[in-house]
């Protein structure tokens, strides 16, 4: 871990000593920063603590973490109080991620950032930040650890949540043997896996299932730049009758391209122009392309949004990794596309 002594026992003592302590997220939630959020509230409030948990507008959980334990326990963003005491948030590599609740983050007297975006700007008062780390969910363990808040199943499910989605399932380069000595110690505190598996991975709407062969038919390779892509507009959904946060996972099924380092994918968003989610598979560090469009997150995960028009969005893409040094290239040399594709990455950070 890279951080430092003095920063755990600083958060330590503002969640202490805080009366109601805010805890939040970054917008759009996935597994990890609700999972990260509700664990720390649950632990919280079963020692008998006050404390209020909560996300940005649109304030609606995909249902794939409904059955998160203390989904229930969430309150809109509106009810946060105005000017919090302490606020923590997790998961989030800039202020301007928590969406709706920036503005009380921005009010708050005190704030812990709890997070693993090598992005991340140190935005809070005190910051817990350790890119390293292969989920925020991590982080937050090492911080109950600290605060003598016991585990139970209910917050071991949240955590294991966490880390089983931010790791891809253990797949994904972050995940080290202390990652599997974490997933260990949660099943041991009573988390009933397949359950988390099933409703997070084995569960999907058969609108959605013919939505992905419907997209599918229409994915793109730009070999020159080893990039595939697809886009997934208003119009599929409404064909559908199904809401974009039931596609959360067709971007695992894209990166899947084998003649691909880089996969894309664009989704129409309800007010115009298109949410973009980038991965690499080693060869390209895409928080650096996201960055290039006011977006950011993990060298291997990355998004943006565009206002363009998906063919627009996918040039400018295209443009942006043709002059993008390789990942892990020591001279930092530009790659051609090919080079790229086969570079191996020392980055180990994703989500
Ligand atoms: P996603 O593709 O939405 O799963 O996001 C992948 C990673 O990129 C996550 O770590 C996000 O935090 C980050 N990310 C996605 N969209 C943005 C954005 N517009 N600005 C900054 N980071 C983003
Ligand atoms: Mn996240
Ligand atoms: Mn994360």
């Amino acid at each position: 871990m890279t951080i430092a002594e003095r920063d755990w026992q600083a958060a330590v003592a503002a969640i202490e000593g805080a009366g109601t302590v805010v805890i939040t997220c970054h917008l759009h939630p996935d597994g990890d920063a609700l999972g990260s959020a509700l664990a720390l509230h649950g632990a919280l409030v079963k020692a008998g603590r006050s404390a209020v948990v909560s996300f940005s507008q649109p304030f609606e959980v995909a249902p794939q973490y409904r059955f998160l334990p203390g989904v229930e326990r969430l309150i809109p963003p509106e009810e946060v109080p105005a000017e919090p005491e302490l606020l923590v948030c997790f998961d989030t590599g800039s202020v301007d991620r928590l969406g709706s609740l920036a503005p009380t983050f921005q009010r708050a007297r005190r704030t812990v950032v709890v997070d693993h975006h090598g992005s991340n700007e140190s935005f809070g008062d005190i910051n817990l930040i350790d890119p390293a780390a292969p989920a925020s969910a991590v982080l937050c363990r090492e911080l109950l650890r600290r605060l003598d808040l016991p585990l139970d199943e209910e917050i071991a499910t949240d955590l294991y949540t966490a880390l089983v989605t931010d790791t891809g399932r253990f797949q994904y380069q972050s995940t080290v043997p202390e990652t599997h000595e974490l997933a260990a110690e949660l099943l041991a505190a009573g988390v009933r896996q397949y359950d988390v598996s099933k409703a997070v991975f084995e569960t999907n709407d058969i609108r959605y299932l013919r939505l992905l062969g419907e997209v599918l038919g229409r994915i793109t390779q730009v070999p020159e730049a080893s990039l595939v892509w697809v886009s997934v507009t208003r119009d599929d959904l409404k064909a559908h009758g199904i809401g974009m946060d039931a596609t959360e996972g067709l971007i695992d099924v894209v990166r899947t391209d084998g003649a691909s380092d880089v996969a894309a994918i664009l989704k129409e968003q309800p007010e115009g122009g298109f949410k973009v989610s980038l991965r690499s598979k080693g060869g390209t560090n895409v928080a650096e392309v996201a960055g290039r469009f006011g977006g950011g997150g993990h060298a291997l995960a990355a998004g943006f949004t565009s206002g363009r028009s998906a063919a627009d969005t996918v040039a400018a893409i295209v443009g942006a990794l043709a002059d993008q040094p390789a990942a892990g290239n020591d001279d930092g040399a530009a790659a051609s596309a090919p080079q790229r594709q086969t570079a191996q990455s020392e980055v180990a950070s994703r989500r």
